[in-house]
């Protein structure tokens, strides 16, 4: 201990305590956080302690008050949104990183780990050999990363470096009604604007059409706008639909535009033999994201982009040199860990400092194989499959959309005729309530319905029969209720993430 009282050693002891915390709170023996939030908001918070308590206090406070409060996302019942508890492997190599290579740069083992992870990756989900990947803290930033890499690309044709000159063209970003949010806030921070992502019309099933994209590329073109990427989403975060990639990767090749697919959830997918045949046409991106933190099961804050060439995200992201930083080591020959960063990725992106994500994925890799990750990407796939079975022969329910990956999206409609949407939104406040099963809801045309979206790796079966039969009961008992109220407002839950 150092004289300000900082701890900076004694793990195994600290550790021992704080693992024990963390499996009781797996057992999900305890209330929901809201429940007695006054408890530990007066237990955490209160002035600023002018001096310490030390570690093992903290410690301590931290498995009475604060552990018990998280968050319900690591539940096997929690369906909500697409996010997940960490799997243990993933938690402790964070916590290895965070000890014994607090930066992913230097000639370390873990920094060897980023590039074979990235390679192990790639291989796993069927890219090009070509692609080369960076990690970043998830799927926004790598899809920023991935569309700063395409205006680098587009601008490059016009003979400008865009990233030392700015965006001066009025510019389009093609992606489809149903793609992510974080597509236009990646147009905004390059300084294309949002309002230059154009939402391209989808079928009934939720995919883009490829004859709605060549009309507002043929318009845009003749009016003089520079079309800078066409996404494609590969699991679409409302529904889980899969773009048509072969037939928009082809418009993409015909007029020359980059094209980015965007795989946060669904990459993974390809693993499943059922739906691989609508990863065609994967070879023909520019650039693919993914997030580990998703169906890999890895602690959130690991994203990652893959280029067909990371010399346009130097291009992209360069910070340029400091004499602080690499080559601050170097005198004559390589001797040392610090003497090369290794391969740049600071300047693949928008980060210098961070944290060693590759250790992470090799982890989970090591841990379970590909073929572990395969048969949790068709379990859970089966299991959408399964509610979808039990719903289409249900009298009272109806399933909205077939699945294509791991969501279900389907509501109650019981007997009546009454207010549907308003039904399934009580249903879904009562779900909540009871924290046992908790999905998400979303809007499939106009019609609200239950969404779960099973991808935790502690979600098994069970959680379907018990999903199934919860909403079942609790619309059978709020459609014979005698006095209906009605539950106004805004519906919290159904937003994803
Ligand atoms: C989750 C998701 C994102 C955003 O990823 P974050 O890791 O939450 O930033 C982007 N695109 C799709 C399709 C997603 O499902």
């Amino acid at each position: 201990m150092n004289s300000e009282q900082a701890e900076c050693g004694n793990l195994s002891r600290l550790l021992g305590q704080m693992g024990k915390d963390l499996d009781e709170y797996l057992r999900f023996d305890h209330p929901d956080a809201m429940a007695n939030s006054s408890r530990w908001k007066a237990a955490l918070g209160g002035a600023l302690p002018q001096h310490g308590v030390g570690a093992e206090q903290v410690v301590s406070e931290m498995g009475s008050y604060l552990i018990p409060n998280g968050s319900v996302i690591p539940k096997p019942g929690c369906t909500s949104f697409i996010t997940t508890g960490a799997t243990s492997i993933g938690a402790l190599t964070v916590l290895a990183g965070a000890v014994a290579a607090p930066q992913r740069f230097g000639l370390t083992a873990f920094n060897y780990l980023e590039e074979i992870s990235l390679e192990w990756m790639a291989e796993l989900f069927g890219l090009r050999r070509t692609m080369k990947g960076v990690y970043s803290s998830g799927g926004s930033v790598a899809n920023l990363i991935a569309l700063g890499a395409a205006r680098q690309a587009a601008y490059v044709k016009l003979g400008i470096d865009v990233a030392r000159d700015g965006a001066h063209r009025p510019s389009r970003i093609y992606a489809s009604e149903e793609s992510h949010h974080s597509i236009h806030r990646a147009a905004a921070v390059l300084g294309l604007g949002r309002s230059s992502v154009i939402a391209v019309g989808v079928d009934d099933d939720g995919r883009m059409c490829p004859v709605a994209l060549k009309a507002c590329l043929r318009k845009d073109i003749k009016n003089g706008l520079l079309p800078v990427a066409i996404v494609a989403t590969v699991g679409n975060t409302n529904t889980g639909a899969i773009d048509p990639l072969r037939e928009l990767g082809e418009i993409a090749r015909q007029y020359k535009v980059w094209f980015h697919v965007d795989g946060a959830y669904g990459l993974p997918g390809i693993l499943d033999p059922e739906v691989k045949h609508l990863y065609d046409g994967l070879s023909l991106a520019d650039s693919v994201i993914v997030d580990p933190h998703k169906w890999l099961g890895a602690p959130v804050g690991i994203g990652v982009t893959y280029v067909r060439d990371r010399s346009l995200l130097q291009n992209a992201f360069s910070q340029g040199p400091a004499s602080y930083l690499e080559g601050a080591f170097i005198h004559g020959g390589i001797a040392n860990s610090m003497d090369s960063f290794g391969i740049p990725y600071n300047e693949f992106g928008v980060e210098l400092s961070a944290p060693s994500r590759g250790a992470v994925v090799w982890a989970l890799i090591k841990e379970v194989g590909g073929e572990g990750i395969r048969s949790r990407v068709c379990r859970h796939n089966m299991m959408a499959k399964t509610l979808a079975q039990k719903v289409r022969e249900h009298p009272r329910l109806e399933l909205v959309l077939a699945p294509t990956l791991s969501i279900c999206c389907f509501r109650y409609v019981g007997s009546n005729s009454g207010d549907v949407n308003n039904l399934n939104r009580r249903i879904h406040e009562v779900l909540v309530k009871n924290g046992v099963n908790v999905p998400s809801t979303t809007l499939v045309g106009d019609r609200l319905v239950i969404r779960p979206c099973f991808i935790g790796a502690r979600t098994e079966e069970r959680q379907v029969d018990g999903l199934f039969r919860e909403v079942v009961s609790i619309g059978d008992r709020l459609s014979s209720a005698k006095n209906c109220t009605e539950v106004n407002g805004e519906n919290r839950y159904g937003q994803e993430i």
